[in-house]
């Protein structure tokens, strides 16, 4: 079959690696690609925005599947667009996709259908929305109702800052549309996890659970970013907690999508808080996360095309699905600066002295046969192991092996599960 995969970072070159294994895939593009990408598939230049080009390329080069990668176009409509041509897509339409690109949308959708998440108020108006500040006490977590390439959410020390972020947000308009509305809610306290989960509307096929590491130094000090690193299992939660919040959360919610004439196709990513009153919602995302992805499918022993194929036609209840009992680290290299400003266009060496660990590109280029540096996250070294200890100290000895100009990672990534 013909696949064409939508995006250019480390989470699509985990799912091109995936999709390569699969003895059904005769051609593989990917647009746009990236350096790493371009070993595994054929890179298309084509920017994820660009939907006509993209949909004229699947029709012209008769595509079977389509996979959308990265949230952005999703929340755009990629997937109607593509459907529209007569192509068959992996992924959300618009109307499901929403669940990422509006948190009042999807606060309000949990609380109609009684799925535990953090109470909360939305507002419209600046006034009202700082007005309501006064009636609750640090810390104030506020976050704008669109996409804000992970930024849109801040969690304010004190009355002051939390009023700087509702001016920044409503006022000043710091993300554009997506701060048209604001979502003020309760602070949680816990353990966070993300699972994300196989959906085809009515069926829920859960993948293997993941921690992320947002902050950018050890120790989670530092500013927010994509993620610094991920790990999977994680023994230290237990199971019965695990499948508490995919009976009490993700099940309900693809339900009440369904109810609601959303059914939501595609990877549902729940973003979690193991409070002590049990699991409650933080966010949902509408695709593979990244970097979960990097973590999760290197456990995936079945073909993700059949599984792509599965959800397509509906069919997810009848998939047999397993998972490698090993542990899973990812790493991530990232450029000096990240997540501010960072040079690019760097070169990158070591690449082939890797020995144990998969390398999944970020964001790289290749530029007259040299791989060099193309982005704030440049790769993401994800080892396996028989438990986590080993995984991470063979991500961490071919984490050293690259070498970057101005190369910076987390010393700290799954070091909780070892505990
Ligand atoms: P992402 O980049 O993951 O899509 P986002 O901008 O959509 O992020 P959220 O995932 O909703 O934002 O929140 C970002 C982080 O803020 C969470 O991972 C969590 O650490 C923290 N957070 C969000 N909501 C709460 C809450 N109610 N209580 C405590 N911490 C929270």
């Amino acid at each position: 079959m013909r696949i064409l995969v939508v995006g250019g970072g480390g989470r699509e070159h985990a799912i091109c690696w995936a999709l390569r294994k699969s003895p059904k895939v005769s051609e593989l593009y990917c647009a746009p690609g990236n350096g790493g990408i371009a070993e595994v598939a054929e890179c298309v230049p084509l920017q994820v925005n660009q939907f006509e080009e993209i949909g004229q390329f699947a029709v012209d080069l008769a595509i079977d599947l389509v996979v959308i990668g990265p949230d952005d176009p999703l929340a755009d409509g990629i997937v109607d667009h593509l459907e529209a041509k007569g192509l068959t897509v992996f992924g959300p339409r618009a109307n499901a996709a929403i669940i990422e690109g509006s948190k009042v949308f999807t606060k309000d959708l949990l609380r109609k259908y009684n799925i535990p998440t953090a109470a909360y108020e939305s507002f419209e108006r600046y006034e009202e929305a700082r007005a309501f500040l006064d009636r609750l006490k640090a810390p104030y977590v506020i976050k704008a109702d669109g996409l804000a390439a992970g930024k849109g959410v801040i969690i304010a020390q004190t009355l002051e800052e939390a009023e700087k972020a509702l001016q920044d947000i409503m006022v000043a308009k710091v993300f554009g549309d997506s701060g048209n509305q604001v979502v003020i809610e309760e602070f949680l306290t816990g353990q966070e996890m993300s699972i994300l989960s196989f959906v085809d509307g009515e069926t829920v096929r859960p993948m293997v659970p993941a921690q992320d590491h947002k902050a950018v130094y050890d120790g989670d000090k530092g500013p927010n970013t994509g993620g610094m690193g991920t790990y999977t299992p994680l023994p230290h939660i237990p199971q019965s907690v695990i499948d508490e919040a995919i009976e009490s959360i993700i099940k309900p919610t693809a339900r009440a999508m369904v109810a609601e004439g959303r059914p939501f196709r595609g990877v549902l990513f729940a973003g979690l808080m193991l409070t002590p009153d049990g699991p409650k919602t933080i966010e949902f995302n509408a695709r593979f996360g990244d970097p979960e992805t990097q973590v999760v499918l290197p456990r995936l022993k079945t073909d993700l095309l059949d599984i792509f194929l599965a959800a397509v036609n509906g069919r997810l209840d009848q998939m047999d699905i397993q998972w490698s009992d090993e542990a899973a680290v990812c790493v991530i290299l990232a450029s000096e600066g990240y997540p501010s400003s960072y040079p690019k266009g760097l070169p990158i060496t070591g690449l082939d002295e890797v020995q144990d660990s998969l390398v999944f590109h970020a964001g790289t280029a290749a530029k007259e046969g040299q791989i060099v540096t193309n982005g704030g996250r440049v790769i993401g070294v994800t080892a396996l192991g028989k438990d986590i200890a080993e995984a991470r100290a063979k991500a961490y000895a071919d984490a050293d092996r690259i070498r970057f100009q101005g190369k910076h990672y987390r010393t700290d990534i799954a070091k909780k599960a070892l505990v």
